[in-house]
């Protein structure tokens, strides 16, 4: 099962999150039906985002990653939450590239040059959002460049998806590293070493390390404190209730035009690639519904002009 720790270190300086999430990154990829690539870099996002979405504050908000390059994958948006539930997709799940001369999948190759976004809905009348340019197209230095290019809080961010010769995931993990405000350049240069001495995160957890074990290797001589603990899954906010509202707002000629053609009626989530089908006979109904608000309505709108 996948989960995510955070911890403080350094007497609240340094706030941490590590997070092993094989399971979520294989499930986005049979869903998506990714390229070794593809997973790699939806992945990658999957992993920072679930960690992403940890950090605020209120079960209902919502964070959105979005990584727009030039690169044939096109897009890649994520959206997560604060309990640990991420779904999301990348535009084009087929890109295949050759790896790069060091046997790496070409992940930046993949996205190219561009903006990487982060959207937040707190709930508030406009989300927030925050954007700066992607500097390497490998996500990791990305986000990392974002929180101290956008959100002023420097950090440290290492994210890894191991594909499998059959295509399916091996390993993945990440975390992520932030330097509090008021934190000391002795306790960055400290924690800097010590992230550049840690070993390639994948072969770490596929050794069979744990979460509790890499944030003990890199903050244990600081300190540590562990605060919790929380699953993480791909899961997306979809349902049938909200497709069939989204059918319901086409109105009732189209639907009676579309019940009339006698086909089952399919629509697909783009975020998490869920099949939803509708019987000509349910759409029928539906259009029926359709007209009976629609009469409602005019009947609200008549009486308000009486
Ligand atoms: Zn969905």
């Amino acid at each position: 099962m996948d989960y995510m720790l955070r911890a403080t270190a350094a007497d609240g300086q340094i706030l941490a999150f590590a997070c092993i999430s094989r399971d979520t990154v294989e499930e986005a990829r049979k869903r998506h039906q990714c390229t070794p690539v593809v997973t790699a870099a939806l992945g990658r996002t999957l992993t920072a985002a679930a960690m992403m979405g940890w950090q605020m504050k209120s079960e209902t908000d919502q964070m959105t990653i979005r990584i727009e390059g030039n690169g044939p994958i096109g897009m890649i948006n994520v959206d997560c939450n604060n309990h640990g539930q991420v779904w999301g997709y990348a535009r084009n799940s087929q890109v295949d590239l050759p790896p790069k001369p060091n046997g790496k999948l070409d992940v930046s190759g993949a996205i190219g040059i561009g903006v990487l976004s982060i959207i937040q809905d707190l709930g508030m009348k406009e989300p927030y959002t925050g954007q700066t340019h992607l500097i390497s197209g490998e996500i990791a230095e990305d986000l990392a460049y974002y929180y101290t290019a956008s959100e002023q809080l420097p950090s440290a961010v290492s994210l890894g998806v191991l594909v499998d010769t059959d295509y399916s995931v091996k390993m993945a993990g990440g975390f992520i590293l932030h330097m509090m405000p008021g934190a000391t350049e002795e306790t960055a240069a400290r924690l800097a070493d010590k992230v550049v001495a840690f070993p390639p995160l994948t072969e770490y957890f596929q050794s069979g390390h744990t979460p509790e074990e890499l944030l003990e290797a890199l903050l244990g001589d600081m300190d540590p404190v562990f605060m919790d603990r929380r699953e993480v899954r791909f899961q997306c906010n979809c349902n049938r209730e909200k497709v069939t509202r989204a059918l319901l707002s086409i109105g009732e000629e189209d639907l009676t035009d579309l019940a009339e053609e006698g086909e089952d009626v399919e629509l697909r989530c783009d975020c998490c690639n869920e099949l939803y089908t509708f019987t000509s006979d349910e759409i029928k109904e539906l259009a029926r519904l359709a007209g009976k608000a629609k009469t409602k309505r005019q009947e609200a709108a008549d009486r308000e002009e009486k």
